[in-house]
Parts: C-alpha cells; sequence; structure tokens
C-alpha cells in the first residue's frame, strides 16, 4: 500500500508567503485559487489570456496578467490549462521566465509521463491531482470535507519539494481525505485507463440491455429508468465507495444479493482481461498519445464524428423523449 498523507503531514507555511501563479482560471484553477486563498495563501495571481477566464478571475479579486508576467512573478506555478494545449505555452511563455528553484504543479501526470514537457533540471517538478471535478474541489473545500488526490515530487532541485508539494495539497483542501502517494505515470495511465478500459465496458452494458429489452418488447421508458435514469446505480456506487464495493451488497433484498452474485461468477472474464490489457498497453506505449495529438493535429474531426454518432442513437434519442415526458409532468 502507498503512503497517505493528512493535515498533520503538511505545512501550509511551505507555500503560504509564496507567490503563487494560477496560470488557466477555468474547472480546475478557479476552484484551487479560491481554496488556497481560503487557507491563507498571501499572493495568489492568475496568468491567462483575455478571455471569459480572464474576466472571472478578476471579478474573483484576483491580480490578472499575461501568463509570461505571471510565471515571471511567481515563485510557483500551477499548470491549469487542458493538457492538449500545454506544451508549447510551458515552452515558450511560462519556462523562460521561472528562476532556479521554482516549482511547477501539474494537476495530470500527461504531459511530463508521455514526455510533451520535458522540464529544465533546475525546477521543481511536483504533483496534486485532485481526483474531483473542479466545482467538487471548491464545494467540498466550502463543506470542510475535502477530497482526495494524488501528490508526488518528479523533481527536486530546491532540496524542498516535498514540503512544497504537501502545502499545496493542504493548501487546495486534499490532505483532510488524503493525498495518496502516486507517481505521474501512475495519475496517467490510471486515469486513462478508466476512459479508454472501464467507460468503453460500461457503455456497451448498457446499450447492449437497452437493445435487448427492446427487442424483448419492455417499454422504453421502464428500461431507461431501470437501467440508470432512476439515478439508483449512481446511490449504488456512492456505497460502494462508503462500504466497500462488495459490502455493499446486504443493502439489497437477498433475492438481488443471490442473483448479482451468481450471474457475477458467469461472465466470461477473458474477453474482458483482453480489452483491459490491451488498452493498459496502447496507453502505456504512447500509441493512444501519439494517436491523440495526431487527432487534434487534423482538427478532432473524428471525435467530432464519433460524439454526433453516439449523441444521435436510438437510445440518446428514446432518452431525450424521456426528459421531454418527465419535465411536462
Ligand atoms: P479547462 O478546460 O477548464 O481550462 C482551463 C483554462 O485554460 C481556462 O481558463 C481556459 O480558458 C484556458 N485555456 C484553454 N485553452 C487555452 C489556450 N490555448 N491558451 C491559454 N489558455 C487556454 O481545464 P481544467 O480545469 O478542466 O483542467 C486543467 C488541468 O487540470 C488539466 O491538466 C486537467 O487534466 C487537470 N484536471 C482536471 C480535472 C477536471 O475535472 N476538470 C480533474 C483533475 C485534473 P477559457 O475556457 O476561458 O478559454
Amino acid at each position: 500500500m502507498g503512503r497517505i498523507y493528512y493535515d498533520k503531514d503538511a505545512d501550509l507555511k511551505s507555500v503560504s508567503e509564496q507567490t503563487i501563479a494560477i496560470i488557466g482560471y477555468g474547472n480546475q484553477g478557479r476552484a484551487q485559487a479560491l481554496n488556497m486563498r481560503d487557507s491563507g495563501v498571501k499572493r495568489i495571481i492568475v496568468g491567462s489570456v483575455k478571455d471569459r477566464s480572464y474576466k472571472q478571475a478578476e471579478q474573483d479579486g484576483f491580480e490578472v496578467m499575461p501568463i509570461e508576467s505571471a510565471a515571471k512573478a511567481a515563485d510557483i506555478v500551477f499548470m491549469l490549462i487542458p493538457d492538449e494545449v500545454a506544451p508549447p505555452i510551458y515552452k515558450e511563455q511560462i519556462e523562460p521566465n521561472l528562476e532556479a528553484g521554482n516549482t511547477v504543479n501539474f494537476s495530470s501526470g500527461y504531459n511530463i509521463f508521455f514526455k510533451h514537457i520535458i522540464p529544465r533540471h533546475d525546477l521543481d517538478i511536483v504533483l496534486v491531482a485532485p481526483r474531483m471535478i473542479g466545482d467538487g474541489v471548491r464545494e467540498l473545500y466550502k463543506s470542510g470535507e475535502g477530497f482526495p488526490s494524488f501528490v508526488c515530487v518528479e523533481q527536486d532541485a530546491s532540496g524542498k519539494a516535498k514540503e512544497k508539494a504537501l502545502g499545496l495539497a493542504k493548501a487546495i483542501g486534499s490532505t483532510k481525505q488524503g493525498a495518496i502517494e502516486a507517481t505521474f505515470a501512475d495519475e496517467t495511465i490510471l486515469d486513462l485507463m478508466t476512459e479508454q478500459g472501464i467507460w468503453p465496458i460500461i457503455y456497451n452494458v448498457f446499450t447492449c440491455a437497452y437493445e435487448l429489452y427492446k427487442q424483448k418488447g419492455h417499454p422504453v421508458e421502464a428500461s431507461l429508468m431501470e437501467l440508470y435514469m432512476s439515478k439508483e446505480p449512481a446511490v449504488m456506487m456512492e456505497r460502494a465507495a462508503d462500504m466497500g464495493f462488495f459490502k455493499q451488497l446486504p443493502l439489497h433484498s437477498r433475492t438481488s444479493q443471490y442473483g448479482q452474485l451468481t450471474g457475477y461468477n458467469k461472465v466470461n472474464l477473458e474477453p474482458i482481461k483482453s480489452f483491459l490489457t490491451q488498452q493498459y498497453e496502447r496507453i502505456k506505449s504512447g500509441d493512444f498519445a501519439k494517436e491523440w495529438a495526431e487527432e487534434q493535429e487534423q482538427g478532432c474531426a473524428n471525435l467530432e464524428k464519433l460524439k454526433n454518432e453516439s449523441f444521435t442513437c436510438e437510445m440518446s434519442k428514446e432518452e431525450e423523449e424521456l426528459h421531454e415526458k418527465l419535465s411536462k409532468q
């Protein structure tokens, strides 16, 4: 088991007197900046292009400036622009303005793991990656619950990178629930595997079940409600997180428990294992990152086509009609 760091393991003083530049004031940038200000970090500045986020940061009371200027003024830089646009911005606008011993903090391992960003050796490179969407990062900070994150040091030029990483994890509010030690590789591979291994299987299970129920003549409304629209599976996943993946089973009837566990043991696992392994190797080898970079160079035409196909499939259309019916009650 890896190490988990809590509030008692981290010292806010390691970062509270430093100038922290938030580069990219979007989902994560806004939430992390507001949390750190509430935690007592004295100087937080925002580096942004003149867009919607620039105005939002100003409205929230932050000093906002061009990315180069923010990098120049900072002791610690938060890379919170989307991963796909970050490498040239880092290379041209951020790194040339950093001094030896400055820290660059990532919320995602992607660009370091795939070497799209190769940082200078005189910088501290750390990861504090929330396992939570931006809204949740802010809401769970305000409610006092906190949220988990992955934390690690990739490069320690100052000799104080770990103290700073833990101070940052505390300042954004994640050492309350626990900052789990995990490398840039762990963060990247596990995150991409959820997206490319787990969810494709789940999407297919649900669409296959929908098609079967339809073929057998069950009402579409009842099928969709049973499958996921009641939100019962979402509640079940919450219980799984709180009580245990299998240990939430006693919340279901005995008929359900028996059916779930006997069914669990009947599934042919070989194709599932083989698909997961194939996706894992594709991610780890960099083949996916290469393909995704090429897709972006071509204007994401395939992504748009795939999205359009899924948004207009029969299940999506019937789901839309059901939403409409339900809103007219
Ligand atoms: P967003 O999509 O919210 O974008 C962040 C900011 O980057 C916005 O202010 C956006 O401005 C700006 N931006 C977009 N394109 C450019 C560009 N070409 N040049 C300059 N600025 C640009 O990102 P997230 O907050 O979702 O993600 C930030 C980081 O956090 C990523 O590394 C991501 O992997 C990581 N992360 C995200 C999580 C999430 O749930 N969202 C969870 C955990 C980690 P505008 O929109 O105004 O154009």
